[in-house]
């Protein structure tokens, strides 16, 4: 053999051993995947698709202020770990075009819907949402209860949908402040009810989106005529794009109970007198959230002029079903937000098994 022969037969030698050794970390990587746990995922097709599950874990942080950006990261990290509970959509996009994200959970046949933030300070109602996903899949993944309810079963007979931040414009702006505003020229131009954009309650049209729903929208009382910080109930009904996304959600979907997460007050608003007597679940649903939590039902609303264009107004004169706002949080006589350090105390602590028990609620039948 010469030696152009014999460098070319080590060449080969070398080649080959590197195809081995390639082959050799595929094979390995292969049996390392097929050694972690899988689950099969029911496509919209009907097909079974196998999804490598991660291990459990908590995601959620709930001790600091909770921008949109970390809500959404925080929905997709969740939903890459509990496929099998979890999907990501979206029902539009606010003004400033941040996403309107939806999460379901679960996969029964009854619906609920949870939604956070109508009023921008107030969204460790989105804090508090997200947590109730992460905890509560956390404990389902492991085959355990959560306080006592199987979260597991009971997703297999509900499918929550949760709108964690309905206004995450106005969050941004109380939280990163007025410089992060795409509009802030115009927004600073509107009437100030506070002094401070920390305490800013509003969409960033400047439209109170708690007053906006074709509920006796032109019988709300508002002082106010023109965009401003709080109590604006806009030019007309249903202008903003929160607005509409949220009533096509519900218009699509037979939810059995809707209720929307405000803070500052412990209680929690059931019936109106446009709707009373219409719906003879609505009393059942508020005293086994009053009893769950601690917090008290309010008598019902009397007048449209103060209870009108609400969220919760509007499912139940629509649909003539519960719709709760349930505000969370001990009140603290200021406008400014809570500090996400105290979670634990002012939310969590009184209100971690509401969701579990709006399931159960949710699938007794109707009287
Ligand atoms: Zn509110």
């Amino acid at each position: 053999m010469g030696k152009r022969a014999t460098a070319f037969l080590f060449a080969l030698i070398l080649i080959l051993g590197a195809g081995c050794a390639a082959e050799t970390r595929e094979a390995v990587a292969a049996q390392a995947i097929a050694q972690t746990p899988t689950q099969t995922v029911t496509q919209t097709d009907g097909r079974q698709t196998p999804t490598v599950t991660r291990t459990p874990a908590i995601v959620v942080d709930p001790y600091q202020p909770y921008t949109h950006e970390m809500m959404v990261s925080d929905a997709h990290e969740l939903a890459q770990m509990y496929p099998q509970y979890l999907q990501i959509d979206s029902i539009g996009s606010s003004v400033e075009r941040r996403d309107l994200t939806l999460i379901k959970m679960g996969s029964g046949e009854k619906k609920l819907l949870l939604v956070g933030a109508h009023h921008a300070r107030e969204y460790i109602s989105s804090t508090y949402l997200m947590n109730t996903i992460d905890k509560y899949l956390y404990a389902a993944a492991r085959g355990e209860e959560f306080g006592g309810y199987d979260i597991d079963a009971l997703l297999s007979a509900v499918t929550v949908y949760i709108v964690p931040m309905i206004n995450p414009d106005g969050v941004n702006l109380v939280i990163n402040g007025i410089d992060s505003v795409i509009g802030s020229e115009v927004v600073k131009s509107m009437l100030m009810v506070k002094s401070d954009f920390a305490e800013w309650k509003a969409n960033i049209n400047g439209v109170d989106l708690n007053r906006q729903y074709p509920c006796f929208w032109e019988e709300k009382a508002s002082d106010i005529r023109e965009p401003a910080s709080e109590l604006f109930k806009g030019y007309s009904s249903a202008s903003e794009p929160e607005v509409i996304a949220l009533m096509a959600l519900c218009e699509n979907n037979e939810f059995a109970i809707a209720v929307s997460f405000h803070t500052k007050g412990e209680i929690i608003y059931w019936a109106d007198s446009g709707s009373m007597g219409n719906i003879p679940s609505a009393q059942r649903v508020a005293d086994a959230v009053a009893k769950v939590s601690g917090y008290a039902n309010v008598s019902p609303s009397k007048e449209p002029e103060v209870y009108g264009a609400g969220f919760e107004n509007w499912f139940r004169q629509e649909y003539s079903r519960p719709g709760l706002l349930v505000e969370l949080t001990p009140g603290d006589g200021t406008s400014t937000p809570h500090d996400n350090a105290l979670f634990d105390d002012i939310v969590w602590e009184d209100a971690k098994y509401i969701a579990a028990v709006l399931m159960q609620q949710a699938l007794q039948r109707e009287e």
